[in-house]
């Protein structure tokens, strides 16, 4: 199943510690059907001093969590939705929201 969710959509948890909260995608990782959202699933790092960083210490950073984890938030309408993939008369493909029926994508 191919991912629908891109960079730049925002996204709200709907399971785990983070149920509830949203975020923009910042990145996706097709293969692993993994995303990393702003803010959410942050895990702290041990780093270790090297020459790069003198200090070593507590790095917080995002995590990926799984697509199957988080429901797009429509652009349009604002609500959680699902998506459904529309043709285009140009042959091009566009994402379509299943609660409102307008194009997310922008063209
Ligand atoms: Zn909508």
């Amino acid at each position: 199943m191919k991912i629908k969710i891109k960079k730049d959509d925002v996204v709200t948890v709907i399971t785990g510690k983070y149920a509830g909260k949203s975020g923009k995608v910042l990145k996706v990782f097709p293969d692993t059907k993994k995303l990393i959202v702003e803010k959410i699933n942050f895990v702290k790092r041990h780093t270790k001093p090297s020459q790069k960083v003198q200090q070593g210490g507590i790095l917080e950073k995002e995590a990926p969590i799984a697509v199957s984890k988080v429901m797009l938030i429509c652009n349009k309408c604002g609500k959680t939705t699902r998506v459904k993939i529309g043709s285009l008369p140009d042959g091009g493909h566009v994402r379509i929201c299943k609660k409102c029926s307008e194009m997310i994508d922008e063209k």
